[in-house]
């Protein structure tokens, strides 16, 4: 960052402000480490010199299209420049070869025609101003000039724009890869794109923080042939959240797919039994039931729409909706102590008559389907005993059935639509687009949260890796100068939690395991061992809390849920139920399980199912070469035209930006290997093919003749500070 020693009397600063973050003021006075400002404000501030920074008296009114291009590249600088882009709509800069993209929160059609698609096609990064479409061009061009695959990774926090940022890439990537078909099938781009409305109805909720959150992680392949044409697609998708089908708090709603239903045409809400949302307790634990951006009987329909174009036939939407009302009335049964048995039973009449219709739906046995919720089947020792749950854990067993039936479906319409869209087993490469949730850290913190936060250590590693590391290795290596910008390396944050044996997954699983265990007991296993750890804290005031120390702050975890919410129980009552249902849709999401598993329900860890699903995506973006794209919430109102300074800045650093910002600047961001750097500017110096240059001594012979400095000559290769390259090209084409 810049030093303040150009800083006089009279010089215009930008000093710290706990409200707005950095606001500018003129200097006043100069008193050994302190300097007085009197700020824009009005208000007058004293303040460490290290702690002011020049402002740019040359500052461009609009701002620049990258970063680096500040004259005074620094934190308020930064802010400045977003902000003033921002104001008149750009809502995209460079950061060297990052995409910052803020959430303009309305729709700027202009900037996403097909003409302007057409305008990106070949363009160099940076001739045109920012844009995901020159994002999508560079990895499509890289891709088949360099013949690797590309990974194109969107973070930010939830509305911050990703999913929207993903269907820009996503179309511009169909623009390029298309191909023209007169067969009347849809292609597969068309599918790949048609497929959204889809996964969204299903996956898609309101929250508080985006009235349309994805609430799973995806990972959309688009697979190419030799010739760069769109060969095939796969949708792979990471942890939907279950527990909201049977958990929603106000203001939030449950997944879109539930109110669309209730808000079918009349003949449709007929047949599947269903009617006002407010009617049912999976829904009506909240007060939210409509959107002003969302009209649900829309949606509806164009939800049908979708899926006969991904190829879901009539039959298969009956079913699909039939499951959908199902899960709704189940969430209507409640149960009471019986007057026979202990054993719970359904409370009352409006309750039996849900549980029928529930089972309706199903098309299975209405005394089955009590039976799976009110019993369980032990087998001790050969024998078979059934007992009776209380009504309690008769609900529990109610929501466990509604969560497993959803995320069954869930991923049926995955697999359906990944057969629809057809993959390239033979395909040469890919581009994948990830967009997947960021960094959380809210009031109360559970295992979604927790998985979720890890996803983002081990995506932030993957980015160390590539901007910092890779970046420094090769500085090294080639034995060049260089300072070494400092970073904070997070592996000692992913031990913490996945080490084998060990880490916090690993002692969560065997609490699971261990039928004895409470979250209390899972809780102190932790304080034990992780007592010195440096990422790990027990908060003073709980006995069940605990805080890790994330590379974007400290998140502390309630555990009351953990142990419950790891285990991915199939029931073999539900399992059984299911499988036996007269439908074929239903009886295939449950196929029967091999023998020895069908006895009693057993334990798999949904953190290492999870953490392997991180494990396999994270080896495939190794051999990918990485794109970002850095998506930033100006406002917590979702509202357009606020653009809140503290909020903002805490977005760029816990993405990495800032120091991003810091490497690309004062490192080499140019660099060519020898010869390559001969071919191109040889015509600056044309002595050094006479044959008594070698490759290291002609190269600096180029670059001593054109007076460039702060340039390196590495082993193999010259590294270029920024704008040389550009300079070298412009004295290149004078002399051509
Ligand atoms: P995320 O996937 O990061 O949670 P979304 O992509 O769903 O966030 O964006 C949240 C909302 O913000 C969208 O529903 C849309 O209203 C608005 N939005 C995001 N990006 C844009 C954009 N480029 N132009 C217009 N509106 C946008
Ligand atoms: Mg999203």
């Amino acid at each position: 960052m810049v030093a303040p020693s150009n800083i006089i009397a009279g010089s215009i600063v930008w000093v710290e402000d706990p409200e707005v973050a950095w606001i500018d003021g003129e200097v006043k006075e100069i008193k050994g480490e302190k300097i007085t400002v009197k700020c824009t404000s009005g208000k007058l501030v004293v303040r460490k010199t290290s702690n002011v920074y020049p402002k740019d008296p040359e500052f461009p009114p609009s701002g620049v299209d990258d970063m680096t291009k500040l004259a005074y590249l620094h934190e308020p600088g930064v802010l400045q420049n977003l902000r003033c882009r921002f104001d008149i709509n750009e809502i995209y800069t460079y950061t060297g070869g990052i995409l910052i993209a803020i959430n303009p929160f309305q729709r700027l059609p202009h900037l996403y025609e097909n003409r302007v698609m057409e305008k990106y096609k070949g363009a160099n990064v940076g001739e045109l101003s920012p844009h995901p479409f020159a994002i999508a061009d560079s990895a499509y061009r890289q891709m088949i000039k360099e013949q690797i695959s590309q990974a194109i990774l969107v973070s930010g926090e939830s509305g911050a724009g990703k999913t929207e940022s993903t269907k820009m890439l996503m179309q511009y990537l169909a623009f390029m890869g298309g191909r023209n078909n007169n067969t009347g099938e849809r292609s597969v781009e068309q599918k790949v794109l048609e497929s959204n409305p889809v996964l969204e109805a299903f996956g898609n909720a309101k929250t508080v923080r985006n009235n349309n959150s994805s609430r799973f992680g995806k990972f959309v392949e688009i697979q190419f042939d030799g010739r760069g044409r769109i060969s095939g697609a796969a949708i792979r998708t990471y942890l939907l959240e279950r527990s909201r089908v049977c958990q929603v708090s106000d203001p939030e709603r449950n997944y879109h797919c539930f109110y669309m239903l209730c808000a079918a045409p009349p003949e449709d809400v007929e047949k599947f039994k269903v009617g006002n949302p407010r009617t049912f307790h999976y829904l009506n634990q909240s007060n939210c039931f409509e959107l002003d951006v969302l009209d649900d009987s829309k949606e509806y329909l164009e939800t049908k729409r979708a899926m006969d174009i991904v190829g879901i036939n009539q039959a298969e939407q009956e079913a699909i909706f039939r499951v959908v009302a199902a899960i709704l009335h189940l969430g209507n049964v409640e149960f009471v102590k019986g007057k026979k048995t202990d054993g719970a039973e359904p409370k009352d009449d409006k309750s039996r008559m849900h549980l029928k219709t529930a089972a309706d739906l199903f098309m299975c046995d209405e005394k089955s389907l009590e039976d799976s919720l009110c019993k369980r089947v032990i087998v001790t020792r050969g024998d078979r005993i059934t007992k009776s749950l209380d009504p309690a854990t008769a609900a529990i067993s109610r929501d466990a059935l509604a969560k497993i039936v959803y995320s069954k479906l869930f991923d049926w319409l995955v697999q359906k639509i990944n057969i629809s869209i057809g993959q390239d087993l033979e395909s040469k490469f890919l581009i994948g687009v990830l967009d997947i949730y960021g960094f959380e850290s809210f009031k109360t913190n559970s295992f979604e949260q927790f998985c979720i936060n890890l996803t983002n250590e081990k995506l932030q590693q993957h980015f160390n890796q590539h901007v910092f590391k890779m970046e420094q290795e090769e500085y090294k290596k080639e034995q060049i100068d260089w300072s070494y910008i400092e970073f904070v390396d997070n592996q000692d944050i992913l031990d913490l939690v996945e080490k084998k044996p060990g880490g916090i997954i690993a002692l969560l699983d065997e609490a699971c395991m261990f039928p004895r265990s409470t979250h209390e007991t899972f809780a102190e296993k932790l304080y034990q061992t992780f007592k010195d750890h440096k990422r790990f804290v027990k908060p003073k005031l709980s006995r069940t809390d605990f805080t890790i120390c994330h590379y974007a702050g400290d998140v502390t975890y309630q555990t009351e849920l953990f142990l419950e919410k790891n285990k991915d129980l199939v029931v073999p009552e539900h399992q059984a139920l299911l499988n036996a249902s007269k439908c074929s849709f239903v009886s295939s999401l449950f196929p029967p399980l091999p023998e020895e598993t069908s006895k009693s329900s057993k334990f798999s860890s949904i953190a290492t199912g999870f953490k392997q699903q991180l494990q396999s995506l994270l080896e495939t973006l190794n051999a990918t070469e990485p794109h970002y794209v850095r998506c930033i919430k100006p406002n917590n109102a979702l509202k357009p035209g606020i653009f809140e300074n503290n909020n903002i800045l805490q977005q760029l650093r816990c993405g990495g930006v800032m120091e991003a910002i810091r490497i690309s600047t004062a490192g080499f961001p140019s660099q060519k290997m020898f010869r390559e750097f001969i071919n191109r500017f040889s015509i600056l110096a044309p002595e050094v093919l006479n044959g008594s240059y070698n490759d290291v001594a002609a190269s600096k012979r180029i670059l001593e003749k054109s007076n460039l400095s702060g340039y390196q000559v590495g082993k193999t290769k010259v590294f270029l500070r920024a704008g040389q390259m550009a300079e070298l090209d412009a004295r290149r084409g004078a002399v051509l």
